[in-house]
């Protein structure tokens, strides 16, 4: 008897079945697989203006320092 393993999507929850023939997994299709990117990139770039921000901080407490 095969069972076929199915994963919850990461991006929708849907539930899908991981199969060698599924070249979105572990995602449901290509679509939540580039929303998923889309997302990261996003972060990404969050990221980097977060570490803006904390060089300004930092520079500013330099000058409160001298
Ligand atoms: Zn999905």
């Amino acid at each position: 008897m095969e069972t076929k393993r199915t994963i919850a999507c990461p991006q929708c929850g849907e539930k899908t079945v991981w199969s060698d023939d599924n070249e979105s997994r572990p995602f449901c299709s290509p679509r939540c697989k580039n929303t998923d990117f889309i997302a990261w990139a996003n972060e990404e770039q969050k990221i980097s203006e977060d570490n803006d921000y904390t060089d300004f901080m930092s520079e500013d407490t330099m000058n409160q320092l001298q």
